[in-house]
Protein backbone atom coordinates (compact mmCIF):
# COMPACT_ATOMS: atom_id res chain seq x y z
CA UNK A 1 0.00 0.00 0.00
CA UNK A 2 1.57 3.48 -0.85
CA UNK A 3 1.43 6.40 1.47
CA UNK A 4 2.89 8.95 -0.93
CA UNK A 5 0.31 12.17 0.01
CA UNK A 6 0.38 11.21 3.72
CA UNK A 7 4.13 11.08 4.01
CA UNK A 8 4.68 13.81 1.73
CA UNK A 9 1.74 16.10 3.34
CA UNK A 10 3.01 15.24 6.65
CA UNK A 11 6.66 16.40 6.03
CA UNK A 12 4.89 19.96 5.43
CA UNK A 13 7.54 20.65 2.54
CA UNK A 14 5.22 20.98 -0.50
CA UNK A 15 1.94 19.65 -2.41
CA UNK A 16 1.42 16.08 -2.28
CA UNK A 17 2.46 14.45 -5.40
CA UNK A 18 0.22 13.84 -7.63
CA UNK A 19 1.32 11.45 -10.20
CA UNK A 20 -0.07 7.95 -10.56
CA UNK A 21 2.30 5.69 -10.67
CA UNK A 22 3.25 5.10 -14.36
CA UNK A 23 4.99 3.16 -15.80
CA UNK A 24 32.29 13.67 -12.28
CA UNK A 25 34.82 11.29 -11.74
CA UNK A 26 33.85 7.90 -12.54
CA UNK A 27 33.82 5.17 -9.72
CA UNK A 28 34.25 1.92 -11.18
CA UNK A 29 33.64 1.71 -14.98
CA UNK A 30 29.72 -0.81 -15.14
CA UNK A 31 31.32 -3.23 -15.58
CA UNK A 32 34.95 -3.86 -14.48
CA UNK A 33 35.42 -6.22 -11.25
CA UNK A 34 35.21 -4.66 -8.14
CA UNK A 35 38.28 -4.33 -6.80
CA UNK A 36 37.98 -3.63 -3.02
CA UNK A 37 40.34 -5.13 -0.21
CA UNK A 38 38.97 -7.71 1.44
CA UNK A 39 37.49 -5.73 4.47
CA UNK A 40 35.61 -7.00 7.22
CA UNK A 41 32.92 -4.35 8.99
CA UNK A 42 35.14 -3.82 11.69
CA UNK A 43 38.03 -3.07 9.86
CA UNK A 44 36.27 -0.69 7.10
CA UNK A 45 35.10 0.73 10.29
CA UNK A 46 38.39 1.72 11.45
CA UNK A 47 39.77 2.67 8.32
CA UNK A 48 37.19 5.20 7.34
CA UNK A 49 37.42 6.70 10.85
CA UNK A 50 41.37 6.97 10.42
CA UNK A 51 41.81 7.27 6.73
CA UNK A 52 44.03 10.41 5.34
CA UNK A 53 43.66 9.29 1.85
CA UNK A 54 42.39 12.61 0.58
CA UNK A 55 42.68 16.35 1.43
CA UNK A 56 39.66 15.70 3.22
CA UNK A 57 41.22 14.07 5.93
CA UNK A 58 42.06 17.88 7.63
CA UNK A 59 38.78 19.18 7.35
CA UNK A 60 35.99 16.37 8.28
CA UNK A 61 35.31 16.02 11.97
CA UNK A 62 34.69 12.84 11.18
CA UNK A 63 34.39 9.99 8.58
CA UNK A 64 30.79 8.96 7.78
CA UNK A 65 30.67 5.05 6.94
CA UNK A 66 27.02 4.58 6.27
CA UNK A 67 24.07 3.09 8.63
CA UNK A 68 21.56 0.50 8.12
CA UNK A 69 20.81 -3.20 7.76
CA UNK A 70 24.78 -5.07 6.65
CA UNK A 71 22.46 -7.63 4.85
CA UNK A 72 19.85 -5.07 3.39
CA UNK A 73 18.08 -5.59 -0.43
CA UNK A 74 18.52 -2.17 -0.63
CA UNK A 75 21.44 0.40 -0.64
CA UNK A 76 20.74 4.07 -1.26
CA UNK A 77 23.88 6.09 -2.38
CA UNK A 78 23.77 9.54 -1.44
CA UNK A 79 26.99 12.52 -2.51
CA UNK A 80 29.01 13.36 0.48
CA UNK A 81 28.26 13.97 4.03
CA UNK A 82 27.16 17.49 4.64
CA UNK A 83 27.48 19.82 8.20
CA UNK A 84 24.73 17.41 9.98
CA UNK A 85 26.65 14.21 9.02
CA UNK A 86 29.95 15.37 9.76
CA UNK A 87 28.86 16.54 13.03
CA UNK A 88 26.75 13.19 13.88
CA UNK A 89 28.63 10.31 12.30
CA UNK A 90 25.62 9.56 9.80
CA UNK A 91 24.46 9.74 6.29
CA UNK A 92 21.30 11.79 5.99
CA UNK A 93 20.39 13.16 9.34
CA UNK A 94 19.71 17.14 8.09
CA UNK A 95 16.37 18.35 6.02
CA UNK A 96 17.45 16.06 3.05
CA UNK A 97 17.84 13.04 5.58
CA UNK A 98 14.18 13.90 6.42
CA UNK A 99 13.20 13.85 3.15
CA UNK A 100 14.65 10.72 2.32
CA UNK A 101 13.39 9.01 4.95
CA UNK A 102 9.80 10.10 3.98
CA UNK A 103 10.86 8.69 0.24
CA UNK A 104 12.00 5.73 1.74
CA UNK A 105 8.18 5.29 3.82
CA UNK A 106 6.07 6.40 0.37
CA UNK A 107 7.56 3.07 -0.57
CA UNK A 108 7.45 0.86 2.38
CA UNK A 109 10.99 1.34 3.50
CA UNK A 110 12.53 2.31 6.65
CA UNK A 111 16.04 3.73 7.69
CA UNK A 112 17.84 0.46 8.97
CA UNK A 113 15.47 -1.65 7.89
CA UNK A 114 16.85 -3.74 4.68
CA UNK A 115 18.13 -1.01 3.52
CA UNK A 116 21.85 0.77 3.95
CA UNK A 117 22.53 4.26 3.47
CA UNK A 118 25.88 5.56 2.40
CA UNK A 119 27.51 8.03 0.41
CA UNK A 120 29.92 8.08 -2.19
CA UNK A 121 32.49 10.43 -0.20
CA UNK A 122 32.91 9.22 3.57
CA UNK A 123 34.59 12.70 4.39
CA UNK A 124 32.12 16.24 4.14
CA UNK A 125 33.84 18.55 1.24
CA UNK A 126 34.17 21.79 2.93
CA UNK A 127 31.28 24.36 2.45
CA UNK A 128 29.73 21.47 0.90
CA UNK A 129 31.50 22.02 -2.58
CA UNK A 130 31.12 19.26 -4.98
CA UNK A 131 33.51 16.49 -4.81
CA UNK A 132 36.50 16.58 -6.62
CA UNK A 133 37.92 13.66 -9.12
CA UNK A 134 41.13 12.14 -6.48
CA UNK A 135 38.33 12.50 -3.53
CA UNK A 136 36.15 10.52 -5.18
CA UNK A 137 39.32 7.95 -6.34
CA UNK A 138 40.53 7.91 -2.74
CA UNK A 139 37.39 6.88 -1.68
CA UNK A 140 36.51 4.42 -3.84
CA UNK A 141 37.39 1.19 -2.14
CA UNK A 142 35.03 1.80 0.86
CA UNK A 143 32.14 1.96 -1.00
CA UNK A 144 32.97 -1.12 -3.34
CA UNK A 145 33.93 -2.98 -0.10
CA UNK A 146 30.47 -1.85 1.36
CA UNK A 147 28.81 -3.23 -1.86
CA UNK A 148 30.91 -6.66 -1.78
CA UNK A 149 29.75 -7.02 1.73
CA UNK A 150 26.10 -6.25 1.66
CA UNK A 151 25.69 -7.72 -1.52
CA UNK A 152 22.61 -5.50 -2.42
CA UNK A 153 19.66 -6.55 -4.55
CA UNK A 154 19.01 -2.90 -5.66
CA UNK A 155 21.05 0.20 -6.03
CA UNK A 156 19.40 3.75 -5.85
CA UNK A 157 21.55 6.85 -6.66
CA UNK A 158 20.67 9.72 -5.17
CA UNK A 159 21.58 12.91 -7.40
CA UNK A 160 23.52 13.24 -10.40
CA UNK A 161 26.83 13.15 -8.51
CA UNK A 162 26.48 9.83 -6.88
CA UNK A 163 24.74 8.42 -10.52
CA UNK A 164 27.29 9.52 -12.76
CA UNK A 165 30.35 8.45 -10.83
CA UNK A 166 28.69 5.09 -10.35
CA UNK A 167 27.72 4.92 -14.18
CA UNK A 168 31.14 6.68 -15.42
CA UNK A 169 29.00 8.99 -17.66
CA UNK A 170 28.56 12.67 -17.93
CA UNK A 171 25.09 12.56 -19.31
CA UNK A 172 22.28 14.29 -17.48
CA UNK A 173 20.21 13.00 -14.35
CA UNK A 174 17.08 13.80 -16.54
CA UNK A 175 18.40 11.14 -18.95
CA UNK A 176 19.67 8.54 -16.67
CA UNK A 177 16.48 8.45 -14.63
CA UNK A 178 13.62 6.60 -16.03
CA UNK A 179 15.46 3.44 -16.66
CA UNK A 180 17.21 0.66 -14.99
CA UNK A 181 21.08 0.51 -15.29
CA UNK A 182 23.68 -2.31 -14.01
CA UNK A 183 26.34 -1.38 -11.69
CA UNK A 184 28.41 -4.73 -11.05
CA UNK A 185 25.26 -6.45 -12.21
CA UNK A 186 23.61 -5.22 -9.31
CA UNK A 187 20.04 -3.60 -10.31
CA UNK A 188 20.69 0.63 -10.68
CA UNK A 189 17.79 3.14 -10.56
CA UNK A 190 18.65 6.85 -10.31
CA UNK A 191 16.89 9.32 -9.34
CA UNK A 192 16.82 12.84 -8.01
CA UNK A 193 18.48 14.33 -4.45
CA UNK A 194 16.18 15.19 -1.69
CA UNK A 195 18.34 18.30 -1.40
CA UNK A 196 17.71 19.35 -4.69
CA UNK A 197 13.80 17.99 -4.45
CA UNK A 198 13.65 20.10 -1.27
CA UNK A 199 14.09 23.30 -3.86
CA UNK A 200 12.46 22.07 -6.66
CA UNK A 201 9.22 20.89 -5.76
CA UNK A 202 8.44 20.46 -9.07
CA UNK A 203 10.97 17.56 -9.43
CA UNK A 204 9.03 15.08 -7.05
CA UNK A 205 6.44 13.52 -9.07
CA UNK A 206 9.55 12.48 -10.87
CA UNK A 207 11.16 11.30 -7.85
CA UNK A 208 8.11 9.40 -7.29
CA UNK A 209 8.23 7.80 -11.04
CA UNK A 210 11.50 6.28 -9.91
CA UNK A 211 10.83 5.05 -6.54
CA UNK A 212 7.92 2.83 -8.04
CA UNK A 213 10.49 1.76 -11.05
CA UNK A 214 12.61 0.99 -7.93
CA UNK A 215 10.06 -0.80 -6.33
CA UNK A 216 8.62 -2.82 -9.23
CA UNK A 217 12.26 -3.70 -10.31
CA UNK A 218 12.74 -4.91 -6.51
CA UNK A 219 9.72 -6.70 -6.87
CA UNK A 220 10.24 -8.50 -9.91
CA UNK A 221 13.53 -9.56 -8.92
N1 LIG B 1 23.62 14.85 1.14
C1 LIG B 1 24.23 13.70 0.78
O1 LIG B 1 24.47 13.44 -0.39
N2 LIG B 1 24.57 12.86 1.75
C2 LIG B 1 24.31 13.07 3.03
O2 LIG B 1 24.65 12.22 3.86
C3 LIG B 1 23.67 14.26 3.37
C4 LIG B 1 23.32 15.14 2.41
Amino acid sequence: MLSRDVVFNELGIGPAWRLRETPAAPLETPDSPLSAPGYTWDTLAEAVAHCTACKLAATRTQGVLGVGDHNADWLIIGEAPGADEDAQGEPFVGQAGKLLDAMLASIGLARGDNVYITNVLKSRPPGNRNPEPDEVTACRPYLLAQIELIQPKLILALGRFAAQSLLDTDEAIARLRGRVHQFQHVPLVVTYHPAYLLRTLTDKARAWEDLCLARRTMQGL
